[in-house]
């Protein structure tokens, strides 16, 4: 069957050691397991060979969640919901699931990883989370201060997750192959934190205000976030670029803005 949606990013994994080495990344037996976009199902199907407790499979493609719904409809362990993960209830869904995995549609799954990132209740049941980007944007999250593309994405994921593995893929391994380069990441989420931040979505927004323009000094924003007196406690510069500033600093400010 040569169906493919690109507005889906429909890009379906082919290669058998691909689809074994990802799977094997973690532990299954007996897990509670979500996939997020299980297309025609290369990973369930070795998922479901290493005997998971459960697992819940979320496709927004009605033809494709059809088919997957045909083809497990004896297997009391799979539930099928055909709907949008970025409309779908996924941390309340999550509240028993031990891993999360996905090979993601490149459009959205920069919002995928921001919407788990957003989780109310951290740390969260999951520990595991693996899921596989685009090259650059995986590159984006996982980038180090300091360097290059190290900026919002990497901070907000940094805060919450830790990354324990990571590998390429090449356009080969799909069908129809992509024409962009891919990347595996395996995270586990964090468990504590020695920043007191309350609300994610502070620190979101603190990146967001900051990093509004990457190569101008951070003295004019600054200002919309903390004022001049705690500007001075927190010791910081104010001749910098966004870039210059650590993740730390980063929590630090945010920690810093709640108390205000
Ligand atoms: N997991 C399969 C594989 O590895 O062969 C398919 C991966 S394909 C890159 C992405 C999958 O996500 C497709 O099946 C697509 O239909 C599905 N998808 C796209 N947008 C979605 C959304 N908003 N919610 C849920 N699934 C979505």
């Amino acid at each position: 069957m040569n169906y493919a949606k690109k507005s889906l990013g429909q890009n379906f994994l082919t290669d058998k050691n691909i689809i074994r080495k990802i799977v094997n990344l973690t532990d299954i037996k007996n897990k509670n397991i979500i996939e997020i976009g299980p297309g025609k199902g290369a990973l369930t199907k070795e998922i479901l060979a290493k005997k998971p407790k459960s697992l819940i499979l979320i496709e927004k493609d009605t033809k494709l969640a059809f088919n997957l719904r045909k083809k497990y409809l004896d297997n009391k362990l799979v539930k099928i919901y055909n709907e949008d993960i970025l409309k779908f209830e996924l941390e309340k869904k999550a509240k028993t699931i031990n891993k999360i995995f996905g090979n993601l549609p490149y459009n959205i799954s920069s919002q995928i990883l921001v919407k788990i990132l957003k989780f109310k209740k951290w740390p969260p049941n999951f520990d595991d989370l693996i899921f596989m980007f685009q090259k650059e944007l995986a590159e984006r999250i996982i980038s180090r201060f300091p360097s290059k593309k190290y900026g919002r994405l990497s901070i907000l994921s940094g805060f919450r997750l830790k990354i324990i593995n990571k590998f390429f893929i090449s356009p080969n391994c799909f069908s129809p192959k992509p024409k962009v380069n891919s990347m595996i990441i395996h995270f586990q989420s964090r468990k504590n934190s020695q920043y007191n931040i309350k609300n994610i979505n502070s620190l979101e927004k603190i990146t967001n205000i900051l990093f509004s323009n990457k190569r101008k000094m951070i003295n004019k924003n600054i200002k919309k976030i903390l004022t001049q007196e705690k500007i001075k406690i927190l010791n910081l510069k104010t001749n910098l670029r966004p870039t210059d500033l650590s993740p730390e600093t980063y929590y630090k400010i945010t920690e810093f803005f709640e108390k205000n």
